[in-house]
């Protein structure tokens, strides 16, 4: 089975370009190339990028919003709470419907890989694992699923919860997750944090977890995280999720743990739609944005990422899991808006991202896998300004997705 693509905008290239797919693979790169194919499409002048890639989600939780009570603060705790009595009554059916909603967004987006973390506790036991199995399964050979095991209770504070980790890993999870300032004091986030990593080390896993999701300068778990990670000789396979309060630090703890973190060659990962609405709830103003601080990180040549986080539930309403929207809240929320930063936020949910869910011959030229999104844009800032349609997604050299977007003046 042969694939030719004519007409693509590439990102860094001038003029128009044909790709030609042979099998999964892209054989040939080069303007009018002179070959037929099995089968043809046009890109007509669109631009054609490597499949986009969903570094942190939650899909055991996406889409539960309609059934469960409101979240009066806003706060990220009365998020966690409202979701107790729900998720007691999840089934593999309730998580398979809700989820797929989300996965069959993000496909028609343009995504073809996701992590998504799956809360193990003793209050919902294994069923959100069971659930988001399943939707593994249902998605076999379409959408590359990472699943995080995330204590989202804690661990010493949950009695129990270290048993379902365990198990977790056993069933199925990749990746050992963690919410180290979840605990009642930082003895037990310390304790928390080296249960992950003896996790990791049994599973020989890589490691992702939620560091810090608060405005509160006085949690300081990335530090262990980046500390733990060195002394364990596991660089390069850790991310934090959120590390909200590296924003609230002072300037001077803030550049001794980027400092840290470089050195643990740790990926960091924000996710601003979230936190942009949980973080600084409660102050007065100038109300704090929330996110970490991106273009510190960045400078310090630390990996960064961004996600959706959250689908429509308790702790976030919206979310589309389109990563171009997403990219447009972190041009927004992160201040890059540079011709240079827009290339790196584009970057965040490709090059960089891939560096978590390890496509295999990721890119756009010859010998790459051909897993490919056409975007209707000339450009990566209209495809992030815009959100624009995607005729089509291109998965190992096959066609999945087509989307037809038609807008008719009347006047
Ligand atoms: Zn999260």
């Amino acid at each position: 089975m042969s694939l030719l693509i004519k007409n693509c905008t590439l990102r860094d290239k001038e003029g128009l370009y044909d790709l030609f797919c042979e099998g999964k693979t892209i054989t040939k790169v080069g303007p009018s190339l002179d070959v037929s194919a099995d089968k043809v499409i046009d890109a007509k002048g669109k631009l054609v990028v490597p499949a986009l890639i969903e570094p942190h989600i939650h899909l055991d939780k996406v889409n539960i919003l309609d059934n469960v009570k409101k979240n009066v603060s806003g706060t990220l705790t009365e998020a966690i709470e409202i979701i107790w009595d729900r998720k007691r009554t999840y089934t593999n059916e309730d998580v398979l419907v809700r989820a797929s909603d989300v996965i069959e967004r993000a496909l028609a987006a343009g995504t073809l890989g996701m992590r998504t973390h799956v809360d193990i506790d003793t209050i919902g036991g294994l069923k959100p694992l069971n659930g988001v199995l399943a939707l593994r399964d249902k998605y076999d050979g379409i959408m590359k699923l990472q699943l995080v095991a995330f204590p989202q209770e804690g661990i010493i504070k949950d009695p129990g919860c270290d048993k379902l980790m365990d198990e977790a890993m056993k069933m199925g999870c990749d990746i050992v997750g963690g919410m180290p300032a979840n605990e009642n004091n930082p003895e037990d986030s310390l304790a928390h944090v080296k249960f992950c990593f003896d996790l990791a080390e049994k599973y020989d896993a890589d490691i992702d977890m939620h560091v810090d999701e608060t405005d509160d300068p006085f949690y300081r778990t990335l530090e262990m995280v980046a500390d733990e990670t060195i002394r364990r000789g596991w660089e390069g396979r850790v991310t934090a999720g959120h590390t909200c309060a590296l924003a609230a630090y002072d300037d001077h703890y803030a550049s001794y743990v980027i400092e840290k973190v470089a050195r643990a060659e740790m990926t960091m990962c924000t996710n601003p739609c979230t936190n942009l609405l949980l973080q600084g709830r409660l102050d007065k103003q100038p109300i704090r944005r929330g996110i970490t601080r991106v273009k510190e990180l960045l400078d310090a040549g630390v990996n960064v990422v961004f996600g959706q986080d959250c689908v429509n539930d308790t702790f976030y309403p919206l979310g589309s899991a389109d990563m171009l929207m997403c990219a447009n809240v972190t041009v927004h929320a992160a201040q890059m808006s540079l011709p240079p930063e827009l290339e790196t936020v584009f970057d965040m949910i490709t090059v960089n991202a891939n560096k978590l869910l390890k496509f295999d011959g990721y890119g756009v030229d010859e010998g790459c896998t051909a897993n490919l999104v056409v975007i209707d844009a000339k450009n990566i800032r209209e495809a992030m300004a815009f959100a624009p349609n995607r005729p089509y997604v291109i998965r190992e050299g096959k066609v999945i997705v087509e989307n037809t977007r038609e807008t008719v003046f009347k006047f």
